[in-house]
């Protein structure tokens, strides 16, 4: 970051938040590296969160091993983990801010019955295509009883959230029409209307869980990271996250979505389309896997062990990400 002008300096903080449904596998390996880097070529800090709201995804035992493979490639974060499942309370305490200040409010509806209002309302439902929420509950629950809470992504008005530093405020924060408008630093200028493409999204689910949106958005603050570095399949995730930090008055940090590792299908690379827990009696090998799709040459030296690759790829990082735009 620039140490010119007047603009708070705020050190470089990044992070890798791991869901542990399972091991890492090559995809979440490319996220984690590139977060890695990221934060070394700025001379800042990298933390690692593990993602564990969603308790029926996830796998015990998951997050030992995914902390021991990064750990085998070097990755090693600079303060103890966290673990979402104990920050419950800050959740809570962002729930209810937003519920003050009328930006959530409780929703009664079922699945079927927000299938049901789609229908109604002439949508029919395109293979995949998730539609946005209809809206039935935004005015009051009509002696219905509340299952989840909502966030009212309809009407927003934008308020003048804290920005990291002059470059954060010039990339992101821009709410227009309900369109947020954002730069991100591998997609450049991005654009989302969420209330027309997800509608009024889910804070807290009908079974008690955090919904990812509000945990992110709660902790990237708490941990005061400045920079998000994050696979390209979450990229359509931000746009709702600014809108929250807008509305909790958070800043919002930079971000960079990296590329996908696609399986033989053509999707992108998870558990379920057979991806395999890393292979890592030779770290260097999985690692040059990771920095290839992140455009960065596998070590010079063949002999490298993991310490020098990843100097190497330190110093070439610069080149290929360099910075906020
Ligand atoms: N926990 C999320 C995942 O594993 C990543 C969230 C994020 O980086 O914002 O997909």
């Amino acid at each position: 970051m620039s140490g010119a002008g007047s603009a708070p300096q705020t050190r470089y903080t990044g992070r890798f938040a791991p869901s542990p449904t399972g091991p890492l596998h090559a995809g979440s390996l490319v996220a984690a590296l590139a977060s890695w880097l990221d934060a070394r070529a700025h001379a800042g800090r990298w933390l690692v969160r593990i993602e564990d709201v969603d308790q029926p995804r996830c796998v015990p035992g998951a997050d030992t091993v995914i902390l021991h493979q990064l750990a085998t490639c070097g990755l090693v974060p600079d303060a103890p983990p966290v673990w979402q499942s104990a920050r419950g309370a800050l959740y809570q305490r962002a729930l209810d801010q937003l519920v003050a200040q009328g930006h959530a409010y409780p929703c009664a509806c079922s699945r079927k019955d927000i299938e049901d209002a789609q229908a109604a309302l002439g949508h029919a439902r395109e293979r995949h295509a998730a539609l946005p929420y209809p809206g039935t509950c935004r005015h009051g629950l009509h002696g219905r009883a509340a299952r989840s809470w909502r966030f009212n992504a309809t009407d927003f008005k934008q308020k003048s959230a804290p920005a990291l530093d002059g470059k954060a405020q010039a990339a992101t924060d821009l709410i227009a029409n309900n369109t947020v408008h954002w730069t991100d630093r591998r997609l450049g200028p991005q654009q989302q209307d969420v209330a027309l493409t997800v509608g009024d999204f889910v804070l807290r689910r009908a079974d008690g869980l955090w919904a990812y949106q509000l945990a992110v958005v709660v902790d990237d603050a708490d941990q005061g990271i400045t920079d998000v570095v994050r696979g390209e399949d979450l990229a359509d995730n931000t746009p709702r996250q600014i809108l929250l930090q807008q509305a909790l008055g958070l800043p919002t940090p930079r971000y960079l979505h990296t590329p996908l590792v696609y399986a033989p299908n053509g999707e992108k690379l998870s558990k379920q389309n057979g991806a395999r827990a890393l292979e890592l009696s030779d770290p260097v090998q999985a690692l040059a896997g990771a920095a290839q799709v992140l455009g960065l040459a596998p070590p010079k030296n063949p002999q490298a062990g993991v310490q020098e690759a990843l100097l190497q790829w330190v110093a070439a990082w610069p080149r290929n990400y360099n910075g906020a735009p």
